[in-house]
């Protein structure tokens, strides 16, 4: 579906999706004399709207900036070498067969990232699993969607970011947001908040920051950080004294409501305003609006989840959601943000270590004979481990630690909690391999770095937050020397024997990923090149060629768990792990900014985004930076327990005082997880990013900025 205008100098228009984050917007590559661009395209999501990120993606083709030839070293403290394919995957196949026999199978660690594509996230966990053998296996999204996994696994039974369409939110009566900040990190979702605004229905955002999506709230509680599960149970204490519960909906469809009554029992608004900081007066108003309107919408975000409760903290929420009804119903239901592009599809497809594709169970007998089968290996030879990168990394220094690693398309040298004990690490592991389109942070401590393709060279599905499944079509070839990944994935398997179970083509490797997830929760059978070719709108699970799969899960309430019915869990919440104090007087937040995308590997790269955030900022109410004799875009330096660094000042009006906001992508001086904290989640093993305690100092001088020093290189 190529249009050709040559008159007027536009070559050709590809449609296709943006390559960052869950939202997916549709957009058109655009070919013309000056080379590709971007242009927004209508869609149901994004409605014919980009953020800026989008409209520069293109900026990538071509960036001069690419790693274009693979990168070998192999002495640590060489420089590296440009090599050729057949030495790279040599050497890389020699140092991991010399750790196995050394170690075992399991001293190799996988890492993929939320990022790749459908095809690649299976294929990937499949050559960890048939080709190495190895139970070591893990992804970034444990860094972003592990504790509303696992929260919705327990409560729901199945683990979909949005159970249901993007669109309920305009025609919901109310929206409630916790810890999310979409109206800045996915902006086109703004037309679905104008379209509620206009039919004069409210949103709530509970947020410590005033982040522009709290900001357009109608109401903004600005949260204690750490304290969101106490907000919750305040909240339910209220409707069940008020009777707002719908009590047809909990005995007809849920399951453990009675335990609910005794835990939420201690949450009386006096004390929940003195644990949380929102007045009794904010609790009741908030919980008269949740009792009274028809068709209400809870969506939570890694600002509740990135904490060492982040489980509890989604339950929580899901136990309001369960007591109101709204899950199941038209215009209503609970949900979480996905943010990576392919978060929701890499986790279902394999790169979980205790999941199989189709989010089958690594422990589930059926289940891992089913892919065993389908992988041509006896089931016993199946490795299983829950052991989550949090822990892997956490083992580094002890004698059973991993001793290889392989990454795809991640940067965990720079978003792992507190990175500087990783970054002393990581030279000792014997071989690292990171696969990559450009030399981030990770890569350049590497022994071989292979070059791979970027979004608009290869083709691939992603799923987006909605649990929709979209087809990205290649554009243009990669750079002659660049391979994709899946082709990087082909060639080891060879070497190691196994060639022939490893395709290197998306569409046959689709094909095989329908068959491994057929009658599985993330069902994707019933799904197809040529239905997406065509634009269906095709949801997971979808089994049938008749049905385009299910955009509202829930709508029959069965719930997939034991019973059929959601489960109701207790939450008692607890302090966090570190709390503020005379020596580090602040709560640390960290997260994303309109202007980055994760670790800013590929953002970073692009001028225009560049400009506009060239610095890592530390935000801080004016307030509190005058006391400190902090002026608004001087550099300051931020400290914890852990490290420090050097950020740009940006005062924010009407943030807590008691907060600071570090975003998490960085540049050589200034790196939020240098900072923050190693605890995290006993259940989702997701570090505590939100949530550590911190000092901050003016500094006399300014601290030149490297990266923004080099562009201004460039541009003269
Ligand atoms: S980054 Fe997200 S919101 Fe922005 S254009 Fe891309 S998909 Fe859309």
């Amino acid at each position: 579906m190529i249009e050709k205008h040559i008159k007027d100098r536009i070559y050709a228009k590809y449609p296709t999706h943006c390559p960052f984050c869950s939202y997916q917007c549709a957009i058109w590559v655009v070919q013309d004399s000056h080379g590709f661009r971007v242009e927004p395209r209508e869609f149901t999501t994004n409605k014919g709207e980009i953020c800026i990120k989008g409209w520069h993606a293109a900026a990538l083709i071509g960036h001069p900036k690419r790693v274009l030839n693979p990168l070998i070293r192999y002495k640590k403290d060489n420089a590296f070498r440009e090599s050729n394919w057949e030495e790279a995957i040599s050497f890389t196949v020699d140092k991991i067969s010399q750790i196995r026999s050394r170690w075992g199978n399991s001293s190799i660690f996988v890492y993929g990232s939320g990022s790749l594509t459908n095809e690649k996230a299976y294929l990937l966990g499949k050559f960890a699993r048939v080709a190495l053998q190895t139970s070591a296996i893990d992804y970034n999204g444990r860094y972003c969607m592990a504790s509303a996994s696992k929260a919705l696994e327990m409560a729901l039974g199945i683990d979909r970011g949005l159970p249901f369409p993007i669109d309920y939110i305009a025609h919901t009566d109310l929206l409630l947001l916790v810890g999310t900040n979409p109206l800045e990190t996915m902006p086109p979702i703004r037309s679905h908040f104008d379209c509620l605004k206009k039919r004069n229905k409210k949103i709530i955002a509970i947020d410590p920051r005033p982040t522009p999506t709290a900001t357009y709230a109608d109401v903004h509680l600005q949260i204690k950080p750490g304290t969101d599960g106490i907000l919750a149970n305040g909240l339910l204490y209220l409707l069940i004294q008020k009777n707002k519960i719908d009590h047809y909906f909990v005995r007809n469809y849920t399951s453990g409501f009675e335990k609910i009554l005794n835990s939420v029992s201690s949450f009386w608004p006096a004390k929940v305003e003195t644990l949380t900081g929102i007045s009794q007066r904010e609790l009741f108003r908030v919980a008269e609006l949740l009792g009274t309107e028809k068709n209400i919408v809870i969506l939570t975000g890694r600002g509740c989840e990135q904490q060492t409760q982040g489980v509890f903290n989604v339950l929580s929420f899901i136990n309001l959601s369960l007591a109101l009804g709204i899950v199941g119903k038209v215009n209503s239901g609970f949900g979480t943000l996905t943010g990576q592009g392919n978060g929701q599809g890499a986790r279902e497809l394999g790169l979980k270590p205790d999941q199989l594709p189709g989010a089958r169970s690594n422990l589930d007998s059926f289940d891992r004979n089913y892919i065993a089968s389908l992988w041509q290996i006896d089931e016993k030879d199946l490795p299983s481990s829950d052991k989550s990168v949090t822990e892997i990394f956490e083992s580094l220094e002890k004698p059973q630690g991993i001793k290889a690693m392989l990454v795809f398309g991640a940067n965990p040298i720079v978003s792992s909690p507190n990175n500087s004990k990783l970054k002393r690490l990581f030279p000792q592991l014997e071989f690292l391999l990171v696969c990559d389109p450009f030399l981030s942070e990770t890569a350049a401590m590497a022994d071989v770095v292979l070059p791979t393709a970027i979004w608009a060279e290869e083709t691939g599905t992603v799923t987006n937050l909605e649990g929709r499944v979209l087809l990205r079509p290649k554009i243009l070839d990669p750079p002659k020397n660049v391979k994709t990944d899946l082709e990087i994935i082909h060639l080891l398997a060879e070497k190691f024997g196994y060639g022939l179970r490893f395709s290197s083509d998306p569409q046959a490797i689709f094909e095989e990923l329908r068959r491994a997830t057929a009658g599985a929760a993330a069902d994707y059978s019933a799904i197809t090149y040529q239905r997406l070719s065509r634009g269906e709108e095709l949801y997971w699970p979808c089994h049938s060629f008749l049905s385009k799969g299910q955009k509202d899960i829930f709508l029959t309430k069965r719930f997939p768990t034991d019973k059929g019915k959601a489960k109701f869990h207790p939450v008692y919440p607890t302090a966090s792990p570190e709390e503020p104090n005379i020596e580090y007087p602040f709560y640390l937040t960290t997260g994303r900014t309109l202007h980055h995308y994760q670790t800013g590997v590929q953002t970073r790269l692009i001028q225009k985004l560049q400009e506009k955030e060239p610095s890592v900022i530390v935000e801080i109410n004016p307030a509190v930076a005058r006391h400190f004799g902090i002026k608004d875009g001087q550099y300051v330096l931020v400290e914890t327990k852990r490290g420090k660094g050097y950020f740009k000042a940006k005062f924010s009006p009407n943030l807590r005082l008691d907060t600071l906001f570090i975003p998490f992508y960085s540049n050589a001086q200034a790196e939020a997880n240098a900072l923050t904290i190693s605890h995290f989640d006993p259940l989702s093993k997701m570090p505590s990013f939100k949530l550590c305690a911190a000092k901050i100092q003016s500094l006399t001088e300014q601290t030149p900025h490297t990266e923004h020093t080099e562009i201004r290189k460039e541009k003269k």
